[in-house]
């Protein structure tokens, strides 16, 4: 028999998967879930009811079964208490949103980031600020309570001091962002910054076009082109935490200068800026621009759809010899280059017939499922993944405030425990264990 130490943990440990399904797949019945997770019924109804009394979940009852016998209840996620704040920094604009359990958003905000060379200071600055406004706003519901913070950025990240190492296009080199976010803030919640990239692919992974696909390649770009690879259905890190940079891959040796100090990396080949240039554009015109290139090859343009089968072969060529290293299943192409895919995807599928090795040549290409907002997504996930986790934190929360109004000292205690970063962007998905 395991001891009341081991029962806890694998209490826990079951609050977290059963948390976490719910989070991902959707409202489940207590038989589905009995069924999804090798527990036994009453196992899975004292869980929901621990769930529920910390305003994570609710129970609902079906009306009149079409069968006989009772009906299963319905459990689902409550996106009404516990959120998050997430935001997408990208090169011309950011995105600031909160999100409720499930992935439901509650609050959105787009605005300009502030001119070209935006440093981060100032930029932190306004996402507080845009932060502080929705935090206000939600938090008029005394139920709500904000669980974490993640923030996607177009460049290497170190995940586990939330400094930004590198990001070409925002010319940033080495600048801290967590920290100051968070004294910006005031909060005590962690905050986690990740590789867009990366977020983007783990985002199409959970809830986009890759739902259950182990390997999988995420491709994206705008000004800059950032990308995220899962192997095994884990995000590919390498050492320094910076794997996935699938925009510096050199595909073109004679080609134009990159802003990483290369020359012809599939960014300067695939990019905004490649983009408007080979249409016939000023190749500073900004997003807009690009997307009326989009809509006038649409249209039948044939100076813009001339100039995106130019841009569609540099991609192949780019995807191919990425397809050939790692196998995937999938490869999606997300923000503003999932346009390029019905107009120009025979192009692309010809280069990669000709650069990749013969049973590589299945892998589907699709575009995302979250459309222009993987990242941001990917940012919610990366916020809630203390939740998940440990899902009561909510009941210590609740604890908290009952115990600030009895013992500050003991208080005390409890917020530093909230406030202990976990740096794990991303887990595998895990199984429940029985013995609870
Ligand atoms: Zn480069």
């Amino acid at each position: 028999m395991p001891g009341v130490a081991t029962q806890d943990v694998i209490r826990q440990r079951n609050l977290s998967v059963l948390l976490r399904r719910l989070h991902v797949d959707g409202a489940l019945s207590r038989a589905d879930l009995t069924a999804a997770m090798g527990l036994n019924r009453s196992t899975i109804k004292a869980l929901v009811e621990e769930l529920a009394a910390m305003n994570l979940v609710t129970e609902t009852i079906p009306g009149t079964a079409q069968r006989a016998g009772r009906p299963s209840h319905v459990v689902a996620v409550r996106c009404d208490t516990a959120y998050v704040l997430a935001a997408n920094v990208g090169v011309d604009t950011v995105t600031v949103a909160a999100f409720g359990l499930g992935g439901h958003i509650l609050a959105r905000r787009d605005y300009p980031l502030g001119g070209p060379g935006a440093s981060a200071d100032a930029v932190i600055a306004r996402l507080a600020a845009e932060c502080a406004a929705i935090r206000s706003a939600l938090e008029r519901s005394p139920d709500r309570r904000l669980v974490g913070i993640g923030v996607a950025i177009p460049g290497m990240v170190h995940a586990e001091d939330g400094r930004v190492e590198f990001a070409p296009n925002l010319m940033w080199r080495n600048v801290p962002f967590a920290a100051p976010l968070s004294a910006a803030l005031d909060v005590d919640v962690p905050i986690r910054i990740g590789n867009d990239g990366d977020l983007g692919a783990l985002a199409e992974q959970v809830r986009g076009a890759g739902r259950g696909v182990a390997h999988l390649v995420y491709i994206a770009g705008e000004v800059g082109i950032g990308g995220g690879i899962i192997v095994d259905g884990r995000l590919v890190l390498g050492r320094h935490g910076f794997a996935g940079e699938i925009g510096h891959v050199m595909v073109h040796p004679d080609g134009r200068p990159c802003r990483c100090g290369g020359r012809g990396c599939l960014e300067t080949e695939v990019g905004e800026e490649a983009i408007l240039t080979a249409c016939g554009r000023d190749p500073r015109a900004g997003r807009q621009a690009t997307h009326e290139v989009f809509e006038a090859a649409r249209r039948g343009d044939r100076r813009a759809q001339d100039g995106l089968r130019h841009i569609a072969v540099w991609l192949g060529r780019g995807l191919g010899s990425i397809i050939n290293v790692f196998d995937p299943e999938v490869v999606i192409i997300g923000g503003p280059l999932s346009s390029l895919l019905p107009l120009a995807e025979p192009v692309i599928r010809e280069e990669l017939a000709a650069s990749t090795l013969p049973h590589r040549r299945s892998v589907q290409i699709r575009p995302p499922g979250l459309g222009e907002d993987s990242s941001l997504f990917g940012a919610a996930e990366l916020a809630f993944e203390r939740l998940l986790e440990d899902p009561s934190m909510m009941g210590e929360g609740a604890a908290r405030v009952r115990l600030a109004a009895e013992d500050s000292a003991t208080a005390d205690a409890v917020v530093e425990d909230l406030a202990t970063a976990d740096t794990a962007p991303t887990r595998p998905r895990q199984r429940a264990v029985s013995g609870s």
